[in-house]
């Protein structure tokens, strides 16, 4: 179905992006075999990487793979959890590792104009020596706005201000056909015509590759503090949540977690969370100016408290919060040697506490551990798909076991109204279940937008769906 690359074309690309640029040493390959998704039976590797350093020299690449029928994927930081930037089918991965400017960060409109393989660590770093913000906090840092764009990522941080996607303002993209376009602009509001950037973001790579983005960046609030509030147990937690979010308080972040887990995690990063009674906590970020931020304080204690909190402690000082947030950050990382796979199904807030309960049970019917946690506000939960007991002890048959207990958590968020994938994509690992979520001619309608931009399966195929 795709050719692969000649020595001829190879030199065409060297001749592109410089020599010294593309890579092609099987050792040098590994890095961009694979993602943050742990089954390396999902790995595969390029035929070479190409390690563009601006929109030209894209345009130029993609065009001559569509020509020649092989396939491009883009690849940001490598952190996905669904193996979205893997190259299924092999051929050339374009990684915008060295598209790293930071074109201006515009104080007067509160935009910021970034070339895609900008980090988010870079781009905080950025933001704060102009006391500017940007809420979004999708967990790991080396992610780069290409990545974070493409699969519209989320993270503990949005239940105020939404996710990525409510952020990208424009997009400078390059299509199958190696033509560049520009969408949007430093504009808060945009009804000209089909809406090319919200399209292009979530689309993991599929429609085009985004070389630029522009984003809507605020100044830094005055204030934040945390709260951790403690309960008895998972259902008192979860019950508190909507009459937080009914309240006249809106939180930058409110995340679930066990004290199980916290404890996992502090001994993994050695950063301690506040020490109190109770099993299971909420954390609550609220931020503004101080006045507000105080007033949301007791307003939120006394909410908790009304709903069977245990207690509630408010971590003031930065560097308490600092530490509380990364505790929580830390998760994934100290999770991971157990994990086979974590999972980001959404539900409406009201349904989380009954899908929590149907994973427990899950949990005692294979006898598996199965850590739940996550942003609890927007309804966007992780579970860890462990090769582990309860009581910690390794399982031998979790290949046997990992694709029922996967298929039959997707399926319990599906028919609670929810979906496979709140903010980690579909990629290459989850498409199988794109059919429990929509019917048929929903999925031709997707396939038809797929088609429009990318008649050949040129980028990033494999991804979402198969290639036709
Ligand atoms: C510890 C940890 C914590 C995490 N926490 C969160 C979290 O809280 N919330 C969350 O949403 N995610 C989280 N993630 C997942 C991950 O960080 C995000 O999916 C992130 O958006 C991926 O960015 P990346 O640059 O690493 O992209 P990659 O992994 O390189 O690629 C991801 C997808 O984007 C496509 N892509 C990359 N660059 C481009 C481009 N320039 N143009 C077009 N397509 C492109 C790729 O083809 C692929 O489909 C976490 C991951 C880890 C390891």
């Amino acid at each position: 179905m795709y050719k692969k690359l000649t020595e001829i074309i190879v030199s065409e690309i060297e001749g592109i992006a410089g020599k010294e640029n593309v890579l092609r040493e099987k050792e040098k390959l590994i890095d961009y075999s694979h993602d943050e998704f742990a089954l390396p039976e999902v790995f595969n590797f390029p035929e070479i990487v190409v390690k563009v350093i601006n929109t030209q020299q894209v345009a130029e690449i993609v065009k001559l793979a569509t020509c020649e029928k092989i396939p491009v994927v883009a690849r940001g930081g490598g952190t996905g959890l669904c193996g979205g930037c893997i190259p299924a089918y092999g051929g050339i991965v374009i990684s915008t590792e060295k598209m790293n400017k930071i074109c201006k960060i515009d104080q007067n409109n509160l935009m910021a104009h970034l070339e895609a393989g900008v980090t988010l660590k870079e781009f905080y770093q950025a933001l704060k020596t102009k006391t500017l913000f940007f809420p979004p906090h999708p967990g790991e840092e080396s992610a780069t706005i290409g990545g974070l764009v493409s699969t519209n990522a989320g993270g503990a941080r949005a239940v105020k201000y939404g996710t990525i996607r409510n952020f990208v303002r424009g997009l400078t993209a390059v299509c199958s056909d190696g033509k560049i376009i520009q969408a949007g602009g430093k504009i808060i509001k945009d009804s000209t015509g089909y809406n090319l950037v919200q399209l292009f973001t979530g689309s993991e790579g599929t429609l085009g590759i985004i070389t630029e983005a522009i984003l809507s960046i605020m100044p830094e609030p005055e204030a934040y503090l945390t709260l951790i509030v403690p309960f008895n147990n998972t259902k008192d937690t979860l019950n508190c949540v909507p009459s937080i979010l009914k309240s006249s308080v809106r939180p930058l972040a409110i995340e679930f977690i066990s004290k199980q887990i916290i404890s996992i995690a502090e001994d993994y990063c050695g950063k301690h969370w506040p020490s109190m009674p109770g099993e299971v906590f909420l954390m609550v970020i609220l931020e503004g100016k101080n006045s507000e931020v105080e007033r949301d304080c007791e307003t939120m204690a006394q909410i908790c408290m009304e709903n069977k909190a245990v207690d509630v402690f408010v971590a003031q000082a930065e560097e308490k919060q600092q530490d509380i947030l990364h505790v929580r950050s830390i998760v994934y990382q100290a999770l991971k040697s157990s994990t086979i796979e974590i999972l980001d199904v959404t539900v409406p807030t009201t349904e989380m506490a009954y899908h929590i309960d149907f994973v427990e049970q899950l949990s005692k019917t294979y006898n598996l551990w199965l850590p739940t946690y996550g942003h609890t506000g927007d309804g966007n939960l992780h579970t860890h798909i462990t090769k582990k007991t309860p009581d910690g002890k390794e399982i031998k048959n979790w290949k046997e076991i990992y694709p029922k207990i996967r298929q039959s958590i997707i399926a319990d968020g599906i028919k609670r109204g929810g979906k496979i994938s709140g903010e980690h994509g579909i990629g290459l690992v989850k498409k199988q279940y794109l059919d429990m979520c929509f019917d048929a001619d929903y999925i031709e309608m997707l396939k038809k937008i797929k088609r429009a931009f990318d008649p050949f399966f040129i980028l990033n195929p494999g991804k979402i769906f198969d290639p036709e």
